[in-house]
């Protein structure tokens, strides 16, 4: 069986190196010396200034929302991770959906400021798939209204705009460093906070109860994350640049054998991508269930990524309307994609579905697009 990821797993002894000093310290969670070592070379790796390491990636964007005090409308988009909009709901906040760009699946600038409201406190886009958002005009969008802007860039690892890693942009970045990411600690994230100090410290403090000493602050929560998650960061740190490139050439060989035959999100040159994910877009959601259980029947598992539209969730107060985000999240699917995946397996999954492989089953919307 061929899963749509895997996690990467660093070799057994570089871990066990890491988990006898936890037993020689005794420290397993609080803050401890693995904790801090990860954040200080994530902040080397990615060139960032300030960044704390959570237990994971929903706590992260609740942090965010919480520690700018955001209460009222938060403008947000309807193509993402659930986490993005239920993060939104559990701080008591109303998600406002604005539609996305059909080209980078990213929330559409241009559609931003007719959702702006008296009560609108804030924008949560996500880089979705690690594809940067048109993170300046957004911020020229904020500065103008007085909006707070936090970017979910769970996808977006490594990701790069114009040279510099695209963390730098909004208030707060935050990241997911779950199991399945590209980068993970098992489960695990981080905020990257770029306003200074202040917010630092509020972060730290919400971070860990809203206590300090005996001092007791304000209402935080338990969002610290243990040495054993730590550790695997720091060994999946170490690889990191091979992981991502082999994504590449795994990426690059799908491109080979689809590239100009299904439609795929535009990635422009100002972006150095992580090769996070590799979605494609079909004509039709038909064409799409076809595909997807002729690759089941061969073993070969994807995922409807992200599906539904999360203006579309049954449990949300308003109703929104996304035609462009709701056309896409049916028609979209994300191929087998991690280090370890089998060139082999990439040309067997794109012949699977270009119908070049023997014995094919055909289909006639397919076909329309494709060879026969
Ligand atoms: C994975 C993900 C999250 C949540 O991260 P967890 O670490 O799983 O809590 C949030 N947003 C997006 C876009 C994601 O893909």
């Amino acid at each position: 069986m061929i899963p749509v990821s895997q996690p990467f797993l660093p070799p057994k002894d570089e871990y066990n190196v890491l988990i006898s000093k936890i037993w020689d310290t005794k420290w397993l969670t609080n803050n401890g010396m693995f904790v801090q070592q990860l954040e200080k070379e994530l902040l080397e790796y990615l060139n960032i200034s300030s960044l704390h390491y959570v237990n994971n990636g929903t706590v992260a964007l609740q942090l965010a929302l919480k520690s700018l005090d955001i209460k009222n409308e938060v403008i947000t988009t309807p193509f993402s991770f659930i986490a993005t909009t239920t993060s939104i709901l559990w701080e008591h906040c109303e998600p406002v959906f604005v539609d996305i760009d059909p080209k980078t699946l990213c929330m559409d600038p241009e559609k931003i400021e007719e959702a702006i409201s008296d009560k609108t406190e804030a924008i949560l886009a996500t880089h979705v798939f690690g594809i940067p958002c048109d993170v300046e005009k957004i911020e020229e969008i904020a500065k103008r209204h007085h909006l707070k802007v936090i970017y979910d860039a769970a996808h977006a690892f490594g990701v790069k705009y114009k040279g510099e890693s695209v963390l730098k942009y909004g208030d707060l970045s935050t990241i997911s460093f779950h199991a399945t990411k590209l980068f993970h600690t098992v489960e695990g994230g981080a905020i990257v906070n770029n306003t200074g100090e202040k917010l630092d410290h509020q972060i730290t403090l919400l971070r860990n109860f809203g206590y300090e000493g005996e001092d007791y602050i304000t209402a935080g929560i338990n969002a610290k994350n243990s040495e054993f998650h730590a550790a695997m960061g720091l060994c999946n740190l170490k690889h990191i640049d091979e992981i991502i490139m082999k994504r590449r050439i795994i990426t690059e060989t799908y491109e080979q054998f689809l590239g100009n035959r299904l439609e795929r999100p535009f990635i422009s040159n100002d972006i150095q991508y992580n090769y996070a994910y590799y979605p494609v877009i079909f004509e039709t959601e038909e064409e799409l269930l076809f595909i997807k259980s002729k690759l089941e029947r061969n073993q070969i598992m994807t995922r409807r990524y992200f599906y539904p539209s999360l203006n579309k969730i049954p449990y949300l107060k308003n109703t929104y309307s996304c035609k462009i985000s709701e056309s896409i999240a049916k028609r979209i699917l994300c191929l087998p994609l991690y280090s370890d995946l089998h060139l082999d397996d990439v040309e067997n999954i794109a012949k699977l579905m270009t119908g070049e492989s023997r014995n094919e089953l055909t289909y006639n919307g397919w076909s329309r697009i494709y060879r026969f």
